[in-house]
C-alpha cells in the first residue's frame, strides 16, 4: 500500500513539473511535455499534427445524410490532481477562457487542498409505461410475483454480456403517476448496473424484452419503453477541500454560493459553469454530453426548485466545496472506442472504468464552478474573460497575422480603460492600423 501511495506521489510530481509553464510552450513543446507524461504517443502526436483527421466513411456509420465534419478545438486542462492522481484532461470546446481558468484553478487548489470524488449507486434506469391502467393495484402485485423471474431472464437473454462482467439487470419496481385526467399511469422501474458502458442501448433491449411478459402477467398494453436521463440510483460526487485562504473571499464565495442555491435565474448560470467543466471532456471522449445535461438538469430541480448542484462553505478555516449529479458515462459503447479521437483522449487520461471518468468529470465541474465563483466575487468575469475573448474579436473583425499582435494591444489597452470591449472596437482598431500603414507607404 505504501509503495502505491509513494508512486502516485512522485507521479503527481512529475506531473506537476511537466505542466509547469504549459500555456506558454508552443504545440511542439506541449507534445513533448505529453509524451514524456506517457499521454500521447508518437503515433498520436503525429495523428494531431495531420489536424486529427476522420474519414468520411466513418461519420457515413455514425449519422444521416453526412456531408462532413464539424471541427472543436481539442486542448488539454492542467494541474489536476484528483484522489492524489494526477490527470491529463482533454477537452473539446469552442468557448475561449475555458481551459485556462480549469487549469488555473486547479493549480490553486492543490496549492491548498484536494480534490476527492465518489460514486453512489450504480445502476441506471429503464422505464416501461403502462400509459392507461385500468388497475394499478394488480399491476403493483403482478411486478411484485415476477420481478425475480423477470430480471433472471432479462439477464440471460439480453445482459448476459453485463452480467460475465459482473452487472447486469438487478431489480425492479413500479411507480403510479398521475395522468392529470383523473386517471393513472404505471410506470414500471428496471434497475441495472451497465458496467463500463453508458447502458442506453442495453437498457433500452431490456425494457423492450420485459414489454411481452409484463403485458401478460397485468392484463395492461405497455405504451413505451425508454431510459431515464434523470439517474438519481447512480450519483457522482466530488468534493474540494481548502485551507489558507483569506477569510473574505471565503465569504464572498460562500455567499456567491448560498446565491445560486436560492435563486433559480442564478443557478441556471451556475450550473452553465459547472457544465462548461464537463461537456468538454464528454464531447473529447464521444460520450452522449445531451445526456449528462438532461440528467444534471433534472436532478438540480429535486427539491421543487431548480438549484445549483454544487455548494460552497466554510468550515472553520477550511472552504469546502460539493457536487452532486447523475454523470452516466462509458469508457466503451457508443462512439467512446469508434471515433479515433475519443479513443486518444480516453487513452490521455487514463481513466480505466466509466466511473473513474464520471468522478474526474464531476472534479473538474467542482473546478471549474470554483474558478468562476473565485473570479465573479473579485475582479469580475470581465477581466479574465474578455482579455481572452479579445483573441476571438481580433480574428472576428478580420486581422491578418501580422496585424494580430498590435489589434490585440490596442484591444487590451481599450479594455483596461473602458472596461468594456465589442467587436466593433476591433473593426474600428483595424480601420485605424490600416489607415495608418496606408499613410506611410510612398
Ligand atoms: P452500446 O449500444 O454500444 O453497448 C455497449 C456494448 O459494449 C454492449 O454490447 C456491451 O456488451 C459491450 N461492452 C464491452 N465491454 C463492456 C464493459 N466493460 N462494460 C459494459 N459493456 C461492455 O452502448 P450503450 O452504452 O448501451 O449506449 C450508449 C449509446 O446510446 C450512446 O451513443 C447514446 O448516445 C445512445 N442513446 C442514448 C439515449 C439517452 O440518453 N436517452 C437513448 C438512446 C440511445
Amino acid at each position: 500500500m505504501a509503495s502505491k501511495i509513494d508512486s502516485s506521489e512522485n507521479e503527481a510530481e512529475r506531473y506537476s513539473e511537466l505542466f509547469q509553464g504549459f500555456s506558454k510552450l508552443d504545440r511542439e513543446e506541449r507534445f513533448l511535455r505529453l509524451q514524456e507524461m506517457g499521454a500521447l504517443s508518437p503515433e498520436d502526436v503525429r495523428f494531431l499534427r495531420a489536424g486529427a483527421p476522420v474519414g468520411l466513411d466513418l461519420a457515413e456509420k455514425f449519422i444521416e445524410n453526412v456531408l462532413g465534419f464539424f471541427q472543436l478545438p481539442l486542448g488539454v486542462a492542467t494541474n489536476f490532481e484528483i484522489d492524489g492522481k494526477p490527470y491529463v484532461i482533454p477537452m473539446a470546446v469552442e468557448e475561449t477562457s475555458i481551459i485556462a481558468a480549469a487549469s488555473k484553478t486547479a493549480k490553486w487548489v492543490r496549492e491548498h487542498g484536494r480534490i476527492m470524488t465518489s460514486m453512489h449507486g450504480r445502476e441506471i434506469i429503464g422505464q416501461i409505461q403502462i400509459a392507461k391502467a385500468t388497475d394499478f393495484q394488480n399491476v403493483r402485485e403482478a411486478v411484485k410475483r415476477n420481478a425475480a423471474h423477470w430480471v433472471e431472464i432479462a439477464n440471460r437473454d439480453v445482459a448476459s454480456g453485463l452480467v460475465r462482467r459482473g452487472g447486469g439487470v438487478k431489480r425492479m419496481d413500479v411507480r403510479q403517476v398521475e395522468r392529470g385526467d383523473g386517471g393513472v399511469m404505471a410506470v414500471i422501474h428496471v434497475f441495472a448496473d451497465p458496467c463500463d458502458a453508458m447502458g442506453a442501448n442495453i437498457i433500452n433491449q431490456v425494457c423492450e424484452y420485459l414489454k411481452l411478459p409484463i403485458e401478460a402477467a397485468t392484463g395492461e398494453k405497455v405504451t413505451m419503453c425508454i431510459l431515464s436521463n434523470l439517474v438519481d440510483t447512480r450519483l457522482t460526487r466530488a468534493r474540494v477541500e481548502m485551507v489558507g485562504l483569506d477569510d473574505d473571499l471565503m465569504e464572498r464565495i460562500e455567499e456567491a454560493s448560498l446565491f445560486a442555491q436560492q435563486d433559480p435565474y442564478r443557478a441556471a448560470t451556475n450550473n452553465k459553469g459547472v457544465l462548461n467543466g464537463i461537456d468538454p471532456i464528454l464531447i473529447a471522449t464521444g460520450n452522449d454530453w445531451r445526456a449528462v445535461e438532461a440528467g444534471v438538469h433534472a436532478y438540480a430541480t429535486q427539491t421543487g426548485q431548480y438549484r445549483s448542484i454544487t455548494r460552497w462553505r466554510r468550515e472553520k478555516n477550511v472552504l469546502v466545496g460539493e457536487l452532486e449529479a447523475p454523470i452516466v458515462l462509458g469508457v466503451v459503447g457508443g462512439v467512446t472506442t469508434l471515433h479515433p479521437t475519443a479513443k486518444m483522449c480516453l487513452r490521455m487520461l487514463k481513466a480505466g472504468s466509466a466511473e473513474e471518468l464520471s468522478r474526474v468529470c464531476a472534479a473538474v465541474g467542482l473546478v471549474q464552478n470554483l474558478g468562476a465563483l473565485r473570479a465573479l466575487t473579485t475582479v469580475g468575469i470581465i477581466e479574465g474573460h474578455m482579455k481572452l475573448h479579445i483573441k476571438n474579436l481580433t480574428l472576428g473583425a478580420g486581422a491578418e497575422e501580422r496585424e494580430i499582435p498590435y489589434v490585440q494591444k490596442r484591444l487590451e489597452e481599450i479594455l483596461s480603460l473602458h472596461k468594456r470591449i465589442s467587436l466593433s472596437h476591433a473593426i474600428e482598431v483595424l480601420k485605424e492600423l490600416r489607415a495608418e500603414r496606408a499613410r506611410e507607404l510612398p
